[in-house]
């Protein structure tokens, strides 16, 4: 077990490099009434019209990061840091602790039996802190083949694109390293829901252990 949060209430965080898998388990978890806060929703709230988040970043970068609608203008944010790591690394100080305190907002607030916390990065981007938050990691994986194929028939993306996005996550092996639970989704939808029963169960014992602990 990691670190408890305050109010004792066990979070999951759920992980996986993309197209592995996260939205169809998460939606399973929700199915289960299950509370689910997506990091990735979080990213881009924080950042919304008008939000300290945005004016932070724009006293750092200047106004060319706002577009004409008062908006982050994120395709040119994303080309910027793309071309300038150091630039990447202001950024993400200014985003992740805003990523960060929207998340235990959210976790206060949530009544479920336990909480999934969803995040593509949430080992990589462990400054983030909201791996922190976690007592427990469950990795959704699959083969990069398979990543490539479902992530392009979702999306349309390009093979080129998605494996731009690979490169910027951890290898199969390095995520899978750092998880509790593992989940191999390469068969079908059902077959994940299978895998998934036993593990709310799990889950349900811990949150029921993590509950009457005593500190
Ligand atoms: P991303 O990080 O890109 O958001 P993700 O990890 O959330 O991806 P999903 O969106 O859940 O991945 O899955 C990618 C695609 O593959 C979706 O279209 C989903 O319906 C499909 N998919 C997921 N698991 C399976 C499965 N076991 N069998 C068939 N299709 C699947």
């Amino acid at each position: 077990m990691r670190q408890q949060t305050k109010n004792k209430t066990l979070v999951v965080g759920l992980t996986g490099g993309i197209g592995s898998g996260k939205t169809a388990a998460s939606d399973w978890f929700a199915e289960q009434g299950i509370d689910i806060i997506d990091a990735d929703v979080i990213a881009h709230k924080v950042v919304d019209k008008g939000s300290i988040t945005l004016r932070k970043i724009q006293k750092k970068f200047g106004d060319w990061v706002i577009n004409a609608g008062g908006e982050m203008d994120r395709a040119a944010v994303r080309a910027h840091v793309f071309t300038h790591p150091e630039a990447l690394i202001e950024l993400e100080a200014i985003t992740h602790p805003a990523i960060r305190e929207a998340a235990k907002v959210q976790l206060a607030a949530s009544t479920s039996a336990y909480v999934v916390l969803s995040a593509p990065l949430l080992i990589e981007a462990s400054e983030a802190g909201l791996a922190n938050l976690c007592q427990r990691i469950l990795v959704i994986d699959v083969h990069e083949d398979t990543q490539l194929m479902r992530a392009g028939l979702r999306d349309e993306q390009s093979t080129a694109k998605i494996r731009a996005i690979m490169v910027n996550q951890l290898s199969r092996e390095e995520r899978n390293r750092h998880a509790d639970d593992v989940i191999t989704n390469e068969d079908d939808l059902a077959a994940l829901r299978l895998q998934l029963q036993p593990l709310h169960q799990t889950y349900l014992t811990l949150a029921q252990q993590l509950k009457y602990a005593v500190d």
